[in-house]
């Protein structure tokens, strides 16, 4: 029989929206409405019932002939790294690091260069309900998926339709549709820095002229400040253009600068944005667990933070690591391709959802899907923790169990 389930949360992306309607007859998802075509796919894909099958080196076998595989991996690894965890729940996360504890690992996220930044000079943020009912000028800096998504829009809108607000977009690219943007400022992604240099000598009232290199129109930086000084309550959006490069943290850090300027005289809050279908909370549960939010060791029995020695693309490509556990969907989104192609070098196991067509892994342990298959919590972009619901069944485990078991397996035979 068939059943309406309203109110579910999507795990889609960072946005995590909790208005989705999904039909299901218990074992199948017969029908998704929502105006979000990712949303939609998201839960199509995760929702289909193709039997995943446990791999070791390719071939088919049991899952507990993965598992202990898996096992025996990393009984032989001497430097294992623990990456991914994008997409994962609380609960997996969790597990994650709890695998990473017993094996004296090293564990990593992708939001390693914010909390490289933000660890120097903290972060003023807010969440999106502020946001909606408070901010009249918004500016989306190298954040042109989330500028450009329907369901983000609806959620700053909703109940304030008449709020007067200024929208300001920033990057490399005209976003698709700039119908809602009340100004474009082109900047090149190398030109961060200095753009942020510039919006401060402004704001403090020095006099640039046209033509100076900015990294971007004088006339546009001071339009943006004129914009700035009018408003009352100001957010910056930075996503994934914004952070490219290894310097990343720098700029992170300069505009949590230009932010606590801003502050002096009105409010002004950044929320960082993950790349396109990436969620938060990995870092919140290693922050919440080890006292650090991204690039901890294990190996001394206790947690160390080192931003460069334990960063995981670093380690890859420095040849430092024997054993990679990925966990979670889409675990190689968020890896340089550098680091990706050295990866091939070393042993890798999957615990996940789907697997990885780039890579040629070790043993792969398919999961079901938290927010599908199982309930638990998600963390959204302004890193709200929100509930999943389970919606169809599965014979599969979740990352959590598949992660908790092996690590009981270990500590009945410690490394
Ligand atoms: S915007 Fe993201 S969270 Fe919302 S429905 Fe689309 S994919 Fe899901």
């Amino acid at each position: 029989m068939a059943n309406v389930i309203e109110d579910v949360t999507c795990a889609g992306c960072c946005c995590v929206c909790d208005n989705i309607q999904i039909t299901t007859d218990g074992t199948q998802i017969l029908n998704v409405q929502t105006i979000c075509s990712q949303g939609r796919s998201w839960f199509e894909q995760f929702g289909q019932t193709d039997p995943l099958l446990p791999l070791i080196d390719g071939r088919t076998v049991s899952h507990s002939d993965a598992v202990q595989q898996a096992v025996d991996l990393i009984h032989l690894s001497k430097a294992p790294l623990i990456w991914g965890m994008s997409q994962s729940s609380t609960d997996s996360n969790r597990a994650a690091v709890g695998l990473a504890d017993q094996i004296g690992a090293t564990i990593d996220t992708a939001a390693s260069s914010n909390v490289r930044a933000l660890q120097q000079v903290g972060e003023a943020s807010c969440t999106l309900g502020e946001v909606r009912s408070r901010a009249d000028l918004i500016i989306y800096w190298g954040a042109d998926a989330l500028l450009t998504n329907h369901c983000h829009r609806e959620t700053l809108l909703a109940g304030h339709e008449e709020f007067p607000r200024t929208i300001v977009s920033m990057g490399t690219k005209t976003p698709g549709s700039s119908e809602d943007v009340d100004k474009s400022i082109q900047v090149e992604a190398q030109n961060t820095f200095e753009v942020i240099w510039y919006l401060r000598g402004l704001l403090k009232g020095i006099d640039f002229h046209e033509g100076e290199s900015a990294g971007a129109s004088i006339s546009d930086l001071k339009e943006l400040v004129s914009l700035i000084q009018q408003s009352k309550y100001i957010v910056f959006f930075f996503g994934p253009e914004f952070k490219q490069g290894h310097l990343s943290h720098r700029e992170i850090e300069a505009l949590s600068i230009l932010v606590r300027e801003i502050q002096a005289d009105r409010r002004c809050h950044t929320i960082s944005v993950p790349p396109a279908s990436d969620t938060k909370g990995v870092e919140h549960v290693l922050a919440w667990q080890t006292g650090y939010a991204a690039n901890v060791n294990f190996a001394a029995g206790y947690p160390r933070y080192f931003p460069i020695e334990f960063s995981a693309s670093q380690l890859i490509q420095r040849g430092e690591i024997d054993l990679c556990v990925l966990v979670g969907a889409q675990p190689l989104s968020s890896l340089s391709t550098e680091a990706q192609k050295y990866l091939t070098e070393v042993s890798t196991i999957l615990v996940g959802p789907a697997n990885i067509d780039d890579l040629d892994l070790n043993v792969y342990i398919p999961t079901g899907v938290y927010g599908i298959h199982f309930p638990g919590s998600i963390y959204r972009i302004d890193g709200t923790p929100l509930p999943l619901r389970g919606l169809v069944s599965t014979n599969l485990l979740s990352e959590a169990d598949v992660l908790t078991d092996i690590t009981s397996i270990l500590k009945q035979t410690p490394v």
